[in-house]
């Protein structure tokens, strides 16, 4: 067969993504899974209990095509009560996951060229998508410990040719959520050069030590130039579901709602029901949903560092990272993942992989949405592997 039939060169040597790899390299080591990120508790009853209901009592044939009205109305309530933003039901869209708000995003609005701005460390899915789209992705590098967005960066990636900045706020890996200055900067960058902003914010609830995400709609300018995205997956702690929506103002929302027609066209009526049963839940649901998490994460941060671990401070998302220098580990990323999952039977995530070049290769990502006891667990496992490797590379106490 001719082989320019077997795929798109942006597919065509394209490994697995890292978390599906990872994940399945865990179910078949029977490695405790801290890389991909997804919580192990079952997820909230009742909000499962309207879902089961409605799949068995109300229809399980296509809904309207953006959503149904219940769920666009619940987003649009919902922002308006958590983040103060006037949306209206129709400038709502549900997609099948935020990934494929991403994607028909992308689609209705990438036009062959167009240059789209990208922060790196970046979620792994954005620069194929991009690409396919036929535009051309533009990385601002940022570095640790502190990932800051600097208006020199901004201005070294971009073009005449840029149109677009796509950017997760909360930052998936890094656990930051965008200072202030950052947001008005980024603000004024879209404003002054006429640029959309794509903003995958899924997770804009996941913030602790009394950390709160600001949209970056929410700056002046930006309401009418911004792609806001959400996913039910991440608020609800149901990742499978694959639920999420897409907001803008028209005439944006309008072309969203082309491409997401003939992507997927719906999403499962009865997750719909639930998600937006969810949204309408009281703030005191969200805090303490929030404080599991920040337990779970000061008890994985706290055994780690007992062992002689050292950790990135993490105020968002539930991932922490771990600075491998620093806690005497003489290994670069994919080394150490390989390792563990192996030696220590821990998977874990190379932050190298957020990186399309130039990876910041010294930092492991890990998911802390887990029960106590299978932390604890990894922390011992993650400890004696430290302990032999530290005593290994000479350095041994
Ligand atoms: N968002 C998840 C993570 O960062 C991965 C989702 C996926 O595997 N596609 O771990």
């Amino acid at each position: 067969m001719n082989s320019d039939l077997l795929g798109h060169p942006v597919y065509r040597d394209m490994p697995t993504t890292i978390f599906e790899h990872m994940s399945a390299l865990a179910r078949e080591t029977g490695a405790i899974n801290l890389g991909q990120g997804f919580p192990d508790a079952p997820g909230p009853a009742d909000i499962l209990n309207v879902a089961a209901d409605a799949l068995l009592s109300r229809s399980n044939q296509y809904p309207p095509m953006a959503g149904l009205p219940e769920l666009r109305t619940a987003v649009a309530s919902h922002y308006a009560a958590h983040q103060g933003l006037a949306l209206t039901a129709q400038e709502v869209i549900v997609t099948s996951g935020a990934t494929e708000a991403i994607a028909a995003t992308l689609l209705a609005l990438v036009q062959p060229g167009d240059e789209v701005l990208l922060l790196a460390p970046l979620y792994d899915a954005y620069l194929p998508l991009i690409e396919r789209a036929g535009g051309v992705a533009k990385v601002v590098r940022l570095t640790p410990p502190e990932w800051r967005i600097t208006p020199a960066a901004l201005e070294a990636a971009a073009s005449p040719r840029t149109r677009f900045l796509l950017m997760n706020n909360p930052v998936n890996p890094t656990g930051i959520v965008l200072r202030e200055g950052e947001l008005a900067l980024l603000a004024r960058f879209c404003v002054d050069r006429d640029l959309i902003a794509i903003c995958d914010e899924v997770w804009e609830h996941l913030t602790y030590d009394g950390v709160r995400h600001h949209p970056l709609m929410a700056q002046p300018g930006m309401r009418e130039r911004t792609v806001k995205i959400g996913s039910a997956g991440k608020i609800f702690s149901l990742t499978g579901w694959k639920v999420g929506w897409m907001c803008a103002a028209p005439p944006i929302g309008t072309l969203l709602a082309r491409a997401h027609q003939f992507l997927t066209f719906t999403t499962p009526p009865n997750l719909q029901w639930a998600v937006a049963k969810g949204l309408a839940k009281p703030v005191d649901w969200f805090d303490a949903m929030r404080a599991d998490y920040q337990a779970s994460r000061d008890r994985l941060v706290a055994g780690l560092t007992d062992a002689g671990f050292v950790l990135l401070p993490s105020q968002a998302t539930w991932f922490v990272c771990v600075d491998l220098p620093a806690s005497g580990i003489a290994m670069d990323d994919v080394a150490f993942c390989e390792r563990i999952i192996h030696e220590a039977g821990v998977a874990v995530i190379p932050i190298s992989a957020f990186y399309p070049d130039e990876p910041v290769t010294h930092l492991v990502r890990l998911c802390f949405s887990k029960a106590d006891e299978v932390l604890d667990e990894a922390v011992a496992r993650l400890a004696a592997f430290r302990q032999r490797a530290v005593a290994a590379s000479g350095e041994g106490r």
